[in-house]
């Protein structure tokens, strides 16, 4: 199967390339450089021992995508590509809808228009807003909370529209918990620009000696130890999601929704304590200010992409600290190369 993986040098992008090529899938890459690097590309070579198709370029750019369209046979797509912040969100809204909601459009117009008429596409919990329980399930409200979570919002909303005025259209939204991890030969990983948001890489880049001290965000949250609780899914499970909603339901029409999560919830202390443990190095930290517009915790229900799926995260909490620490300690600066 050939599939077009939009945003394919990115983080999620990339593992999900590795794990396609494994399972005998030809992927075609497209990306903008935006917020990766060439260097990728020979990483997954040597991972697999095959180069994937690779073409530099903006899904924004209707000639573009249409060329590439006209060059390859694409089978399917899976759409990755997009901005992911959402303290910038806040400060660029613009380009967060541009980037996010018209470049999904223009790619779905493109795909309309090549008779190509099955995708699956990044959503995230962030739809979720502030839940009022846990752990989510996929029929619970949606809500955006800043405009990164509206424009994933607003692209749910337009497919659900667009899928209903085409009802032989597969569309697929998988919704992310907190992806973290790295493919376990330390090849590969997230690389993020500048200072991390998240997280799983900024631990890493303390015990890594790169940032002197993690800021706690809140201890004083209404769960078990103050700080807040996340689902945190190791990226080749994340993968294997698309893998599974491929060979499931890329094939069947509708419009299937799923949440990718592990549904256990990890406080931020114990990712500190899971990540000291992994790495030997003692991560510093000083309790801060809540983050603006953060909740106290959001794990995942998971029961639906298994039971329809027959898809389950397997990494444990050992398993995303340990991969995240041999990719971080491979890699103290990241991929090499601008
Ligand atoms: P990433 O930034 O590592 O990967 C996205 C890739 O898309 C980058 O390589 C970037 O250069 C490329 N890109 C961006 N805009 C583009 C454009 N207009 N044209 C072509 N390429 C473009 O991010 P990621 O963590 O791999 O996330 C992938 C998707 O998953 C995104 O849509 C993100 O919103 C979603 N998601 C991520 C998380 C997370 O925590 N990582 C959680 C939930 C959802
Ligand atoms: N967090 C933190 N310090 C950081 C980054 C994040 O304490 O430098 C906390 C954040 O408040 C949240 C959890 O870690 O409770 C996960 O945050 P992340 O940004 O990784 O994911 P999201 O908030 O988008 O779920």
């Amino acid at each position: 199967m050939n599939v077009l993986v939009t945003g394919g040098l990115g983080y999620i992008g990339s593992h999900t390339c590795v794990q396609l090529i494994e399972a005998g899938m030809n992927p075609i890459l497209i990306d903008n450089l935006h917020n990766s690097k060439l260097a990728v590309l020979e990483r997954i070579e040597k991972l697999v021992g095959t180069c994937p198709i690779f073409h530099q370029g903006d899904i924004r750019n209707k000639v573009f995508l249409f060329s590439v369209f006209a060059r390859e046979k694409i089978d399917t797509v899976i759409h990755f590509a997009g901005l992911k912040a959402v303290g910038e969100s806040v400060e660029k809204p613009l380009e967060y809808y541009d980037n996010n909601v018209n470049g999904t459009l223009v790619l779905m117009d493109t795909m309309r228009n090549a008779g190509i008429t099955s995708i699956i596409i990044s959503s995230s919990a962030t739809v979720y807003g502030d839940s009022a329980s846990v752990p989510i399930r996929e029929d619970f409200p949606t809500f955006a909370t800043n405009p990164y979570g509206r424009s994933k919002l607003m692209v749910e909303e337009c497919l659900t529209d667009f899928q209903k005025a085409n009802p032989g259209w597969s569309i697929t939204l998988l919704r992310y918990f907190n992806p973290v991890g790295s493919h376990k030969s330390g090849e590969i990983g997230e690389d993020p620009q500048g200072v991390p948001n998240n997280l799983m890489p900024y631990i890493s880049q303390v015990a890594v000696g790169r940032r002197k001290y993690l800021s706690v965000f809140g201890d004083d949250y209404p769960t078990p130890d103050g700080s807040g609780i996340r689902d945190y899914i190791h990226v080749v499970d994340l993968a294997n999601g698309h893998l599974a909603a491929l060979r499931k339901v890329s094939t069947m029409s509708g419009l299937h929704i799923y949440n990718l999560g592990t549904g256990d919830g990890t406080s931020v202390f114990e990712m500190v304590a899971a990540f000291s443990k992994a790495s030997g190095k003692e991560i510093a930290y000083k309790v801060a200010l809540r983050r603006l517009g953060d909740i106290a915790e959001c794990w995942a229900d998971p029961t639906k992409a298994y039971v329809e799926l027959g898809w389950e995260a397997t990494h444990s909490l050992d398993d995303m600290v340990m991969d995240t620490w041999r990719w971080q300690s491979n890699n103290p600066s990241g991929y090499p190369g601008n």
